[in-house]
């Protein structure tokens, strides 16, 4: 993908087809708010110096003669100029590369595939792939950035358009640090201005925990003379926004610092600042986002939160203070006690951490608990894009698993349609007197679940059932069994006791079945494919269904373990027909074998599909179909 000029010593690249096309996305649906490129380039300097002086406490001579960590923002109105100036890290050849060369992230294929062309909602995703360096294509109609890494080698001069392509040149006598410098587009020459760019950097980067410093002009506190010589001078407060107190926070600087750490376009949906003194010492900031990453489901990719110590810089994606079920916290945790030459390894196993793990664990719990309470619309609206990690964390988190049951929110038969917002405290506040377990339903649909043959009982009595049809719910059942001590019931399996029935015994259960005398006949044909053969109590509308033995694995984990080539365990269902129906009267009347046998095999494969499983052999149900279709049909000739 290069283009080599090495008689000059520059190097012309080509930026990645989908860097362009995502370059071109961003300009388009962050326009109106464009000045947001500076707080992203000050962000970028700001964490090269985190990077820097967390690399200078094993080796201080990386610093050499210039400690005094800074940015430095100026400008040349005549030019048509700016400069972001750092003496952070800096950047090697290879890293410039790697780092800009493209809108440097993993996943922009899979991002770009997301984007709808509808403004709003694409101008949202791109706020969560979080925007970076390539902002500044926004304002600059080409961007030079000149830079010397800190550990050495040639400083490296990068110049692009944001084009097609971007040169690479070595550059001698290079500051440690990186220059981005701004040639800043016609309509963009506003930001080659003083109180302009002062207004900036205080709405957006006030709680950068190094200067931002711009030169003084007379207007700004220096005396009105001719001699005025501008210095240097700090724009922000220069004070990490978690080491200030509560009460001195502003809603907007929490905000603004939210999307320093995460990358994040848009405002959180909330957030937990804490100081804890005590046995360890560490301040937490969390913040809950608004929208769930489009690749949240890999459990792979980083994660977890900013770790520093004493104010240092330790590492991003510390992932040992949160479980995994809560990937989507973002945030800062600054820790007195911890080395500052703490590693993974070390964190892995320090009993420190697993404290402060289990104490941001239940703040963050009882954060959602609060906000479920209070304000139960936000709540729902986390629910709806965070839900499932969630539930991973009833089934992950023993020690927690009474308070996450508290934030899960089902569909219900009795709730509103395929909305996910019945609690397990208003099922339980709803359930009738004589009612002795929570009943739900697990399927692959919201429509397989919702029409299952399995709930007719149900709403004819007027007993709430939850409806469960993410993927992992059948996984999630399998580990909760009861709410304030009411069990979990599965409508589908076994022979479930309505309320203010009991559980029929297991020979209760054989005496009752073999009354019936189309239990052995039925059995006679289908024997082979189910555990048994019984009437069924459930059903109210439709002829026939299957139940669940009571550790059979259900359509939803079948479908999963199979995807995953798993094999399963042999688990035959009940077939349980409706004796009250009318086709099982005329069944009953058959003398007819085969069609009597037609006929079951017609109805065990129709149970089947109703509850979303697959037939085993489709081929010989449409050919059964098709006889009885046309044994329906006048003949044509
Ligand atoms: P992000 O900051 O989200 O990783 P960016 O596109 O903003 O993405 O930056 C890409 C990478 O380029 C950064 O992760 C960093 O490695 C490097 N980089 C950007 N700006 C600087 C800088 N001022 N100093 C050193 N490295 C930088």
């Amino acid at each position: 993908m290069s283009d080599t000029q090495s008689e000059t010593q520059s190097e012309t690249l080509n930026c990645q087809t989908e860097a362009k096309q995502l370059l071109q996305l961003m300009i388009h649906s962050l326009y109106s708010n464009r000045e947001i490129f500076l707080r992203e380039l000050i962000s970028n300097a700001s964490d090269a110096i985190d990077k820097l002086r967390f690399r200078s406490i094993e080796d201080a001579s990386l610093l050499g003669d210039d400690a005094e960590f800074r940015i430095d923002i100026s400008f040349d109105k005549d030019a048509g100029t700016m400069t972001i100036a750092d003496n952070g890290i800096g950047m090697s050849r290879d890293e410039v590369i790697a780092h800009l060369g493209t809108i440097a992230k993993s996943g922009t294929a899979e991002f770009l595939a997301n984007l709808t062309g509808d403004q709003k909602s694409d101008s949202q995703l791109i706020g969560q792939f979080g925007v970076g360096f390539y902002s500044a294509f926004m304002v600059a109609k080409e961007v030079e950035v000149l830079t010397q890494s800190a550990a050495g080698g040639d400083g490296v001069r990068w110049r692009s358009t944001g084009e097609d392509a971007y040169s690479l040149d070595a550059v001698e006598d290079l500051p440690r640090g990186t220059q981005v410098i701004l040639h800043l587009q016609e309509d963009a020459l506003e930001y080659a201005e003083d109180a302009r760019l002062r207004h900036i950097v205080t709405r957006y980067s006030d709680h950068i925990g190094v200067p931002v410093r711009m030169f003084s002009t007379p207007g700004y506190g220096a005396p009105e003379d001719e001699e005025f010589v501008p210095e240097l001078e700090a724009v922000n407060s220069a004070q990490a926004l978690w080491t200030r107190s509560r009460s001195e926070v502003e809603d907007e600087e929490y905000k603004e610092f939210y999307k320093h750490v995460s990358h994040d376009f848009e405002d959180p949906l909330s957030w937990s600042h804490n100081r804890v003194e005590g046995k360890f010492e560490y301040t937490s900031l969390i913040y809950l986002p608004k929208r769930a990453p489009f690749d949240l489901y890999n459990r792979e990719l980083p994660k977890g939160l900013k770790l520093y110590v004493q104010r240092v810089f330790i590492m991003d994606d510390a992932d040992q203070f949160l479980p995994l079920y809560l990937r989507f916290v973002k945030g800062v945790i600054d820790s007195n006690d911890l080395p500052l030459n703490v590693s993974r390894e070390i964190l892995q196993q320090d009993e420190r951490v697993t404290s402060i793990r289990n104490a941001v664990t239940k703040r963050v719990l009882s954060m959602l608990e609060d906000m479920a309470k209070k304000e139960p619309e936000q709540y729902q609206a986390f629910w709806d894009e965070f839900g499932e990690v969630l539930k991973e964390g009833a089934g992950e988190d023993f020690a927690n698993r009474a308070a996450i049951s508290k934030l899960l929110r089902f569909a219900s038969t009795a709730g509103d349609g395929k909305n996910k917002n019945v609690s397990l405290e208003d099922y339980l506040k709803r359930k009738k007197d004589d009612q002795e377990s929570i009943y739900y339903i697990c399927a692959e649909t919201f429509e397989t679940a919702s029409r299952s043959p399995h709930l007719e009982i149900f709403k004819d009595k007027g007993v709430e059932v939850l409806l469960m049809f993410d993927r992992i719910d059948e996984w999630l059942m399998s580990s909760l069994t009861e709410s304030e001590g009411v069990p979990f019931v599965d409508v589908m399996r076994g022979d479930v006791a309505l309320p203010g029935e009991a559980k029929p015994e297991e020979d209760q259960e054989d005496e009752d079945a073999e009354e019936h005398p189309l239990v052995e006949r039925i059995q006679a044909v289908i024997g082979d494919k189910v555990e048994g053969v019984r009437p069924s109590k459930r059903l109210t509308g439709s002829p026939a269904c299957l139940a669940l033995s009571d550790y059979g694995v259900g359509v939803q984990m079948r479908k999963i373990l199979e995807a995953s080539g798993q094999s399963m365990p042999e688990s035959k269902p009940f077939f349980e027909f409706n004796a009250a129906h009318p086709l099982l009267h005329r069944l009953d009347t058959e003398v007819d074998e085969d069609r009597f046998a037609e006929l079951v095999e017609l109805l065990f494969d129709q149970a089947s599909l109703a509850e979303g499983g697959t037939l085993q052999d489709p081929a010989t149900y449409v050919e059964r179909m098709n006889r009885l279709l046309m044994d329906l049909l006048p003949a044509t000739d």
